[in-house]
């Protein structure tokens, strides 16, 4: 068998003279491939979700819902609007500059590397790709190795649906992931953790690639005096424990403000109760944790606090019992790092001067949620905190909306995609002066 490291650069030789002899440029192009993309994930879904399933336990309904659909609805999208997207606009010039005028013209950057995290396997190096395509580029994908399953369907299907020209699939590790750093790309798409991604920007600055980094963070809920706090329970625990907490939007940690602290936190229990019944563990709708080296760190984080429910583990099945934690200190460790699994903190504020303050006085989350009925304090949030996007009433799901930009500022990432915006991302916006002689 040959070695893939060392075949790496004959993998990027090859997309690369493919993009420069024009072969992903014509908006056809782009469509096939686009719809190749759709039917390999109709034509293989049980594999896939096999694969998911294997690697994180997740049940079908939920595979489906956050992987599967997920791309198929960005693709969707991408072709319903593909040719307005990639149009050249008109730019009004000023008068001095007329008679002429003025456009943008989108051109396609050229080989775009995509680098994926495990928590969602399939879906984060697919919806890049979705992107990446409609903007007419050669993209080289690489899924994670934490997800071993779900990386080799990748390999074993893209080759076969799209073309092998156009997209090239790299499995492997940290190795591999080095070599294909060495390699000079015109974009790099990573979503991941703030350590690797400042690796990732360092190696791109020596070709002065630009970058997007789709990190995390702790993502704050609010949680206001004045709301129905049995609603808010269910909704914090339905975006919460969303795949075992692995998911880089999921509620961190929740900042109940006045005297809301004491009545949610049976409310969450009672959530959970309903939602996972008796025994999480013998749920089919709960999943597990990744690997032993995160299932080992998530249980040192279960001392935080007091247990208001949850708190079992079983180091041989990778479980660990959603849990809610009361009376956390905001130096306990569990409030140090993000979480990134089924541990949910519960920190009691006064009011919402100090829910703003302990945001600001961190670093800017990805997402930021409020549960309040008051516009002032929904302005108070928007104007006076940072971060990737905020959701009132509704953790999680704002990522599903295709025409909202996704992405972080600050720790939580640089960049955005989904929609018309990936195709920005992927695109130089060259300007044209057209003037008569
Ligand atoms: P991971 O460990 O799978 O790493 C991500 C990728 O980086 C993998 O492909 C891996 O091979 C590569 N990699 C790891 N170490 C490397 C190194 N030293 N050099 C080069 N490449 C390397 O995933 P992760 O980082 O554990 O993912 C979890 C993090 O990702 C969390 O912080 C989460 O919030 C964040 N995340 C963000 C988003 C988003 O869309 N913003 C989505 C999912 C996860």
């Amino acid at each position: 068998m040959t070695d893939p490291i060392t075949e790496i650069p004959a993998v990027v030789d090859r997309l690369r003279a493919a993009f420069r002899d024009g072969r992903t440029k014509p908006s056809a192009w782009r469509r096939e491939q686009l719809v190749a993309l759709r039917t390999m994930l109709r034509e293989q879904e049980s594999a896939f979700l096999d694969a998911l399933h294997a690697d994180l336990r997740k049940n079908a309904a939920e595979a489906r819902r956050t992987e599967l659909d997920f791309v198929c609805n960005e693709v969707d999208h991408t072709l319903a609007h593909l040719e307005s997207w990639i149009a050249p606009e008109d730019a009004p010039l000023p008068d001095k500059l007329l008679p002429g005028r003025g456009s943008v013209v989108r051109e396609p950057l050229g080989l775009v590397l995509v680098i994926g995290p495990w928590n969602y396997p399939l879906q984060l190096v697919l919806a890049p790709l979705v992107g990446a395509l409609a903007a007419g580029n050669g993209v080289v994908l690489k899924p994670s190795e934490l997800a071993p399953e779900t990386a080799a369907a990748i390999a074993r299907f893209v080759p076969r649906y799209l073309d092998p020209d156009g997209v090239a699939v790299v499995e492997g590790a940290i190795p591999e992931t080095t070599a294909l750093l060495e390699q000079r790309f015109d974009h790099i798409f990573y979503t991941g953790n703030g350590v690797v991604g400042r690796i990732v920007m360092t190696a791109a600055a020596k070709h002065l690639t630009p970058v997007t980094l789709e990190l995390g963070g702790k993502s704050p809920v609010i949680v206001d005096s004045d709301v129905d706090l049995a609603v808010v329970a269910e909704r914090i625990v339905n975006g919460k424990f969303l795949n075992a907490g692995q998911t880089c939007v999921a509620p961190d940690y929740v900042l109940a403000v006045g005297d809301t602290a004491a009545k949610l936190e049976p409310l969450l229990a009672e959530a959970l109760h309903a939602k996972f019944g008796d025994d999480p563990a013998d749920s089919p709708a709960y999943g597990r944790i990744i690997n032993h080296r995160h299932f080992d760190r998530l249980s040192g984080l279960l001392a935080g606090g007091r247990v208001v429910t949850g708190g079992q583990t079983d180091r041989d099945a990778k479980y660990i019992a959603p849990t809610v934690l009361a009376d956390v200190q905001p130096d306990a460790p569990v409030m140090a790092e993000e979480i990134f699994g089924p541990i949910l903190p519960v920190i009691a504020v006064p009011d919402l001067d100090a829910a703003i303050a302990f945001v600001t006085a961190r670093d800017k989350p990805l997402a930021l949620y409020a549960f309040t009925e008051s516009d002032q304090s929904k302005r108070r949030i928007l104007d006076e905190t940072s971060s990737g996007a905020v959701g009132f009433g509704l953790p999680v799901v704002h990522l599903t909306a295709p025409d909202l930009p996704f992405g972080g500022v600050g720790e939580s990432g640089m960049g955005r995609y989904h929609g018309k915006y990936s195709i920005d991302t992927f695109s130089h916006l060259k300007a044209v002066l057209d003037k008569p002689l």
